[in-house]
């Protein structure tokens, strides 16, 4: 079998993998990324590119008051029995410090959320904003040929495979017909893509979760670290208790990859192990009734390789991973689509039923809390786990809903391939969707009764400030209100799906594998999912995964350095 010797071998090529590449590089080790698939960047490359790092460097510059003791508060709150202090105070300690070394040695640049909320504000050590960073923009061409095989962004939450920026980006184009200034933004950046799409066959302004893929990738590349693509690492090698490198199969054969200093697993969890998710997802009794918006790579490798080590799995947290409501888009091909919904909900005039015809939860509340709200409200329910998003008219193409975009983009082939339903009355609208029609009518009049006034005696949608981020601030008294009063009336339907999953691999704060005993095993590191969160099964804020990857990422390739924490 062919050899390869490096210092640290560094399984996976989303946020966690190539922070800890990026790090253990710059501090002298040689190293060797191993990707699985085709395509590197992981569901880092599909996502929004936020992290979330109380008492971030940018913050400070912007002279946010928050701290490290403020951010242990919050989520000592939020983990609750599942708090892990010594993990968190690492990364309290680690995040900050991660972003200034990303920031000043490499090309990872991010910039600030000012206004993005924790999402539970009113837990002790909140914030309502300062402590989400999203990767800035990123011109494609820095990355010469390697553009190629960075992953693409996710289909559905492009607009024809135009990339779309979170924050001001994202409401120039809700304004498009409604501001000059945002028409003219939108027509420059469209007319940029369509250039793009000519010369290079896809959108080279990279935003959100791709422009983090690609500066890590850009940083990886400047400093020389190899990247070999289709090639899975599949076995863990060990002299006696430590692992000193892994079997990697490649297009030439299998590679036995000799590591000194260790390997780092950061295969991005198991949103893709359908017997895992049998055993832990409460609505997924088979493991297949879910859909998520991972790629298909990430069926929990890491977690495998770790076990005959003795490597554990944080399963008694009380939610497995990070869920998140999805639409299933019909493709033209017969397939479907995932879309996250992330800001619909939360928008005035938008409410989500049941097959009972009744609401169930604050809409605006995260995407965490929304699924797990539909899991105990649909309990004892026959059928699929499921509610619809409903809105009328002036709302639907305000502000679209899920797949469907805002006027002036034409939403007829989403009536016609069933993916967006439509009633004349309530009435038709809920025979439509198989709802409880009578509930259903009281419900949207129950609704509409307080929301002319701005208020939501029932779930009390617009109280926080997560909420009312997500409204809209034209609509007062309250950005999270409108009725439903004007039809044709809509409805979109929304499963369960996920961001990446929560119980991956218990480690130390030094992002090292406990083994048998607890007891850590000696040159193996997990980063980003394949590391049991330490959110305890809980979505405190925007970007609680992609943070503690990345600066887990870090702790691991410093320790394997040797350098002290
Ligand atoms: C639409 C969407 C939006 C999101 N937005 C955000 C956000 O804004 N902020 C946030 O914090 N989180 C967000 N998330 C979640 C976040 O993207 C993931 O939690 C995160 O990217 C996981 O990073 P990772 O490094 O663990 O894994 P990944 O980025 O998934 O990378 C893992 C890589 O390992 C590879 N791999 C798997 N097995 C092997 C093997 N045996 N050998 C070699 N390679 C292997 C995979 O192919 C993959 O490329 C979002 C997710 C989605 C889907």
């Amino acid at each position: 079998m062919k050899t390869h010797d490096c210092d640290l071998l560094v399984i996976g090529s989303g946020a966690g993998g190539m922070a800890a590449a990026v790090t253990a590089k710059h501090a002298g080790l040689d190293v060797l990324v191993v990707e699985k698939e085709a395509v590197y960047g992981g569901t880092t490359a599909r996502s929004g590119g936020w992290l979330w790092i109380p008492a971030n460097p940018l913050a400070a510059r912007e002279g946010f008051s928050d701290s490290k003791e403020a951010g242990r508060t919050y989520l000592q709150h939020e983990a609750g029995n599942h708090f892990d202090g010594k993990r968190v105070d690492a990364f309290l300690e680690n995040g900050p410090a991660m972003v200034d070394f990303f920031e000043q040695n490499t090309a990872v640049k991010f910039v600030l959320g000012p206004q993005f909320s924790d999402y539970h504000p009113d837990a002790p050590g909140a914030m309502t904003g300062g402590r989400s960073i999203c990767a800035e923009p990123y011109d494609g061409n820095e990355l010469g040929e390697h553009i190629k095989t960075l992953r693409p962004p996710l289909k559905e939450i492009t607009f024809l495979g135009m990339m779309i920026g979170s924050g001001k980006e994202l409401l120039h184009f809700f304004n498009v017909t409604r501001s000059i200034v945002s028409a003219g933004y939108v027509a420059k950046l469209f007319v940029k893509y369509l250039r793009d799409l000519t010369l290079h066959g896809r959108a080279m302004r990279l935003t959100n979760g791709n422009a983090l893929a690609g500066r890590l990738a850009k940083s990886a590349f400047d400093l020389g670290i190899p990247l070999w693509l289709n090639a899975p690492a599949t076995e863990l090698l060990r002299d006696g208790d430590r692992v000193i490198g892994a079997i990697v199969q490649t297009e030439d054969g299998p590679v036995q990859v000799n590591a000194r200093k260790g390997v780092v697993l950061a295969t991005g969890g198991f949103p893709h192990d359908v017997e895992r998710r049998r055993q832990l997802y409460p609505h997924a009794p088979t493991g297949q009734e879910h859909w998520s918006p991972t790629p298909p790579g990430n069926t929990g490798d890491g977690i495998r390789l770790a076990r005959p080590l003795g490597g554990n799995t944080a399963d008694e947290y009380p939610n497995a991973a990070a869920w998140v409501p999805v639409s299933r888009v019909p493709w033209k091909d017969g397939g479907f689509g995932t879309f996250p919904h992330f800001i619909d909900r939360a928008k005035p005039g938008v409410i989500a039923v049941t097959r009972a015809g009744t609401r169930f939860v604050n809409e605006g509340n995260c995407y965490h809390d929304f699924c797990q709200a539909l899991v105990k409200a649909t309990k004892g329910m026959n059928g699929e786990i499921c509610a619809w998003l409903i809105t009328d008219h002036p709302t639907l193409r305000r502000y679209g809903l899920g797949h469907v975009k805002p006027f002036p983009v034409p939403i007829a082939h989403q009536l016609a391939n069933g993916y967006l339903k439509r009633g004349r009355t309530l009435e038709e609208l809920a025979r439509e969707c198989d709802i409880d029609p009578a509930a259903f009518v009281g419900q949207v009049a129950e609704y509409n009764r307080h929301a002319a006034k701005g208020e939501d005696p029932q779930f009390h949608k617009g109280s926080t400030a997560y909420n009312r981020y997500l409204g809209d601030p034209t609509v007062t008294p309250n950005p999270c209100l409108a009725p439903i009063a004007t039809g044709p009336f809509y409805a979109v339907q929304v499963v369960i799906g996920d961001l990446g999953s929560f119980a991956g691999l218990k480690t130390d704060e030094n992002a090292r594998v406990l083994g048998e005993n607890g007891q850590p095993v000696e040159g193996l590191y997990a980063a980003g999912n394949d590391m049991a969160s330490i959110m305890g099964g809980n979505y405190p804020g925007g970007g609680i995964t992609l943070g503690p990857a990345m600066t887990f990422g870090y702790i691991a390739a410093r320790h394997a350095a040797g350098i002290a924490a």
